[in-house]
């Protein structure tokens, strides 16, 4: 049975198309979250499964109940939002306590939950103090204590941790996936960041233009995108995307020509061949991209590299060898390689990939490429 199931939403907002036929099966205890680049709906469908907002058509059904047409406070959901949306006067624990309050509960069973709930977030010092007398992250932590103490069906999240600096937000997000684990909640997340996508994630939800293109487990997504969207969304740096032309198919085998690198042969695409003559794009990850290793080698001038002490951003610029779309904004290249063996700036280095590591992607995007193991 799964907690939470919805059935061919679609939301306008007067002309404009915000949710597009949206389908989705989310299980008891599951870890959704969806990304997207901005303004892609991700808000706009979190904010539907917790009746913030109406959908114009299709169903939500939550612990197998139809709650479209419910009040937010009916659904047995909780939500916690980047901006913590405490009540300044009050303390910690009412603040905690609050939804169960208003739910009319007795003064024990809120005293309980309050206490339970501050302890697994490791704030019980705190219960007496006012919001403003904590930091970021404590308040970010009472936000959620908040949240559990109404022990929802399922926890929605809309960025929580996009106002808190580098160092906690990764303390937060280590919290989180293990406050997960700990109550075996369902939890749906919204994040710009896709750090916290793949690493907190059981199934990543990828959205765009308000439609879904792309449901599954992080590495999945990360290996096998089903097109180029994907591909290019997750991973970072981005997989490089160059122009190549079809110019023999046979059967499931296709060579493909590319500029400063010649005659790619893949030997079996998982969709129907394109015809020679068809352009098409080859993609290739940054770590799959190795300073003097691989079976498909090219040259370039190192442009610019970063050092980010555990490995190296290099830009290369390849010449006829041209990245499309790529995060710089130029054609160059990105490599990732290691501090120890990276040339100085402006020197011409040989690279490579083998082309059990590369992607073809079809004129509408489709990935055209078998399944690589995961
Ligand atoms: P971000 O990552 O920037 O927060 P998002 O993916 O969460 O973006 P939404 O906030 O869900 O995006 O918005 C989706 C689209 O719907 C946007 O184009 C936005 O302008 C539009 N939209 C959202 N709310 C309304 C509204 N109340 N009226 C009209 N359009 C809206």
């Amino acid at each position: 049975m799964s907690n939470v199931t919805l059935k061919s939403i679609d939301k306008h907002y007067a002309s404009f198309h915000a949710l597009k036929s949206i389908d989705l099966d989310i299980a008891p205890g599951e870890f959704v979250v969806m990304v997207g680049p901005s303004g892609c709906g991700k808000s706009t469908l979190l904010k539907t499964i917790a009746g913030l907002e109406t959908v114009s058509s299709g169903n939500i059904e939550i612990a197998g109940r139809d709650v479209t047409t419910e009040e937010p406070g009916d659904r047995g959901i909780a939500m916690v939002f980047q901006s913590y949306a405490l009540y300044p006067h009050m303390t910690v624990r009412e603040n905690m306590g609050f939804g169960l309050k208003i739910m009319k509960r007795p003064q024990a069973e809120i005293d309980a939950a309050v206490t339970r709930a501050a302890g697994i977030l490791r704030i019980t010092d705190h219960l007496e103090k006012k919001p403003a007398a904590l930091s970021g992250g404590q308040r970010q932590r009472v936000a959620i204590g908040r949240a559990i103490t109404r022990q929802p069906h399922v926890f929605l999240f809309d960025e929580p941790l996009s106002n808190l600096d580098a160092a906690l937000r990764t303390q937060m997000r280590v919290e989180l996936a293990s406050l997960h684990e700990q109550l075996g909640a369902t939890m749906i997340y919204v994040t710009h960041d896709q750090i916290e996508a793949m690493t907190m994630a059981d199934r990543i939800v990828v959205l765009r233009a308000g439609a879904i293109e792309q449901v599954g487990a992080p590495l999945v997504l990360y290996r096998n995108p089903v097109n180029q969207f994907v591909a290019s969304f997750l991973g970072a740096p981005r997989m490089n995307f160059v122009e190549a032309t079809v110019v023999q198919a046979e059967g499931a085998s296709v060579t493909v020509d590319v500029a400063g690198l010649g005659a790619v042969t893949f030997g079996e695409l998982a969709h129907p061949t394109p015809a020679a003559g068809t352009g098409v794009m080859l993609g290739v990850r940054p770590e799959h991209l190795r300073i003097g290793a691989g079976s498909l080698v090219a040259e370039g001038r190192l442009r610019l590299s970063e050092e980010l002490g555990r490995e190296t951003v290099l830009y290369v610029d390849a010449g006829p060898l041209r990245a499309v779309g790529s995060d710089t904004g130029t054609d160059n290249l990105t490599l990732l390689g290691d501090h120890a063996n990276v040339p100085r700036t402006g020197e011409t280095l040989r690279f490579g990939f083998d082309v059990f590591d590369a992607y073809l992607f079809g004129p509408d995007g489709k990935t055209l490429t078998a399944p690589k193991p995961v």
